[in-house]
């Protein structure tokens, strides 16, 4: 067995959305030298990997982009998804027991359909590496715990319909702050119910209420899933000094909570107090994931006593967690009533907004519902861009698992549409089961192949 923790740093010096925004690239430089500082660098434990760049099939595997990728994507964007993607081939071949990506920019808020940045947001750095570990090592079943503050609702998006991967975010509850949504209801598509899980905890909860939640509910279902890999979508941000939110979350507690999940893959996500938090809860994760001692880690400001739950507080957590384990138990069922009278399609509308580049999407979601397979996705969107331009796609998403009628069936959807593409701008297909990426340009007409 492989004893080593892989890291990979990326602090993306030449990108940031401006030179004043709380994602920018101090965010890395000071944990980095609080970890070079600490020695841990040169532990014969701890093993630094290089980034490489991801490739634009990487991205196609996961995202639509319109108008195509390389106009959502910088070189910074590849190199943060490719870190993640060392990592992946690290860990499959044994070279390591765990990994961490210390990339940035983040992914957690990239959806499927990408028109443009949400919450700093352009592509999933997890959902890249997990297509990605499926597709060259053929991994089905993977869990993803995101233990950031805000929802992760580009990952729920890209998994809601995916009865083979399990995603868990625990965050300030979406009330009380972006992206306003990661309420318990929000559970999986009809042929993945159950496999989304959110836990929205109210403002102010400590390491109290988060390893409750760990230990009486996350925990345990990721003992019934069991999952071939865990993934855990790192964000900070729940740490008591961060700027943008309003939790109490120490830096033991991170690590703590990583020894307990261990998580095969860890990826950076959010964590905005660049100098009071980042450096700690980083350190610890890392001290953590290597099974070392972290109990020194402790912010200069900690004072045991300013980290009490009120009692009330745990009393709403714990009838939380006792509402999302019934639910747990009873998702077969409940899932199958979701099924009945839904006809051969399974339908959802909704509007998208992007904070950072203010756009607002338009979409209609339509699922195969198969008695054999979880189905196919067709995605009709519509974007409409602050200076009144709009873009509308239609695109085609085949998942691995697909039966091969539904395979056959959505490539026909998406050769009609590409005969007939009024009202269209981009037409796309996402062919899983034969690892082949199309974008088709309607004005154009001319069809790529993403490679
Ligand atoms: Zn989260
Ligand atoms: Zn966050
Ligand atoms: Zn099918």
């Amino acid at each position: 067995m492989p004893e080593k923790t892989g890291l990979v740093f990326f602090p993306a010096f030449d990108w940031a959305i401006s030179p004043t925004h709380p994602e920018r690239e101090e965010r890395l430089l000071y944990t980095k030298d609080q970890l070079f500082e600490e020695g841990i660098m040169d532990l014969p434990e701890i093993c630094e990997y290089k980034a490489r760049l991801a490739t634009f099939k990487d991205i196609a595997r996961v995202h639509f982009c319109v108008p195509e990728i390389r106009a959502q994507v910088t070189e910074a964007h590849l190199i943060a998804a490719g870190g993640t993607l060392v990592l992946a081939d690290a860990l499959m071949n044994k070279e390591i027991k765990n990994g961490f990506a210390l990339v940035r920019p983040p992914g957690h808020h990239a959806m499927r359909v990408v028109h443009g940045n949400r919450g700093f947001c352009n592509i999933n750095n997890e959902a890249i590496m997990i297509e990605y570990l499926r597709k060259k090592y053929g991994i089905r079943k993977i869990a993803i715990v995101d233990t950031d503050v805000h929802h992760g609702d580009g990952t729920q998006d890209i998994y809601y319909h995916d009865p083979d991967v399990l995603f868990i975010s625990f965050h300030q509850d979406g009330r009380t702050l972006y992206p306003g949504s990661g309420f318990t209801h929000e559970l999986g598509g009809p042929r993945a119910f159950g496999a989304t899980i959110n836990i929205p905890l109210p403002p102010g909860t400590t390491d109290e209420g988060i390893h409750y939640v760990l230990e009486e509910l996350v925990l345990p279902v990721l003992d019934d899933f069991q999952p071939e890999l865990i993934v855990n979508s790192a964000g900070q941000d729940n740490h008591y000094t961060d700027p943008l939110a309003n939790m109490r979350f120490t830096a033991q507690g991170y690590a703590r909570l990583n020894a307990r999940l261990k998580p095969d893959l860890a990826v950076l996500e959010g964590g905005y107090a660049i100098e009071s938090a980042l450096p700690y809860v980083n350190t610890g994760i890392v001290l953590a994931m290597a099974g070392l001692d972290y109990s020194y880690v402790r912010e200069p400001d900690y004072r045991k006593e300013n980290f009490i739950q009120p009692p009330e507080k745990m009393v709403y957590i714990k009838e939380l967690v006792e509402y999302l384990k019934e639910i747990w138990k009873n998702r077969t069922s409940l899932g199958q009533q979701k099924q009945f009278h839904e006809g051969d399609f399974y339908e959802q509308k909704r509007s998208i907004y992007y904070d950072t580049d203010h756009i607002r999407e338009q979409q209609w979601e339509q699922i195969r519902l198969c008695k054999t397979c979880p189905g196919y996705q067709m995605i009709t969107s519509r974007g409409m861009y602050p200076y009144g331009t709009t873009r509308t796609i239609f695109a085609v998403a085949i998942p691995w698992q697909a039966c091969l009628n539904c395979q056959e069936e959505a490539r026909g959807y998406y050769q009609e549409r590409i005969k007939n593409p009024q009202g269209l701008d981009f037409v796309y297909l996402q062919d899983k089961p034969h690892d082949i990426y199309y974008q088709f340009f309607v004005e154009k007409d001319c069809e790529i192949q993403i490679e």
